[in-house]
């Protein structure tokens, strides 16, 4: 049986006039991909956003794990289990794959005062989040690339760089904001093929416009259009729909 890992009610967020996100749920199970798909405008990074607690929602509640986290700053969002990735990279261009990813790992750890005992026990935890860079780095398939520099690695190789700073803080959650956006055919099948390495051990939210991807990787897709979901169920489903066909999929058979 799946897990149910987040659980958002009744999204609602409003700038000023505008209603980026009206009444939006969403579940999300350890071991399922849930695609969110919509034009620009539709609301799909604001709600990323607000699963995040990047933006607290005007209205509407939200639940990870077993904690009510509505209104938590994100990095107590973090610290709970959600991880993250933003539609524009996110990463320290002069410093190495490597670096980046440890950066990442320990990133997680609250600093403490020095004090002898915490400088022991920091040394412990320096250990453990080198360990988990480096199982973040071999699952986004980067192991070959650990000591180039982020800035000379291809535009899909920092996103999965982006990836692997993301699961280096071990996320139960993991939202990504078009992972394969701007990439190569070659460079999207890689995309692909790791997400579906990372998938049983995680819930997923995949904001995405490849929409062969979002066929071979979506368990659930919803689609949005002006921050209200007007179609939600397997991408089958969603794809018979004459609603949305005619809103958005359409465009995309001619
Ligand atoms: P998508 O990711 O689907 O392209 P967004 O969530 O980025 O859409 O944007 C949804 C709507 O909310 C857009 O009309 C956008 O201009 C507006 N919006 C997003 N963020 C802000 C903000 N911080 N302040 C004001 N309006 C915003
Ligand atoms: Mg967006």
């Amino acid at each position: 049986m799946s897990e149910l890992l987040l659980s958002a009610r009744n999204l609602t967020k409003r700038f000023g006039g505008l209603t980026a996100v009206g009444g939006v749920s969403v579940d999300l199970w350890r071991n399922r991909i849930h695609a969110v798909i919509g034009p620009n405008g539709a609301g799909k990074s604001t709600l990323t956003n607000l699963l995040s607690g990047d933006i607290a929602p005007t209205t509407g509640s939200i639940t990870l794990g077993a904690q009510d986290v509505t209104g938590w700053a994100p990095e107590r969002i973090a610290r709970q289990g959600l991880g993250r990735s933003y539609q524009k990279t996110n990463i320290f261009l002069p410093f190495t794959v490597w670096d980046n990813v440890l950066l990442a790992a320990q990133s997680r750890e609250r600093q403490q005062p020095w004090n002898p005992i915490a400088w022991l026990r920091s040394a412990g935890k320096y250990i453990a989040a080198q360990q988990r860079a480096t199982k973040a780095i071999e699952l986004a398939g980067l192991q070959n690339r650990r000591s180039a520099m982020a800035s000379t690695i291809s535009h899909g190789e920092q996103r999965q760089l982006e990836i692997a700073m993301t699961l280096a803080t071990e996320p139960q959650v993991l939202l990504l904001d078009e992972p394969l956006a701007g990439m190569g055919v070659a460079e999207a099948e890689r995309m692909v093929a790791l997400l579906l390495r990372i998938k049983p051990d995680h819930a997923m939210l995949l904001v995405e416009h490849d929409m062969d991807a979002i066929f071979t990787l979506a368990d659930h897709l919803t689609v949005m259009v002006n921050g209200q979901v007007i179609a939600s169920g397997t991408p089958a489903e969603v794809r018979a729909d004459a609603g949305v066909q005619a809103a958005y999929l359409g465009e995309d058979q001619t």
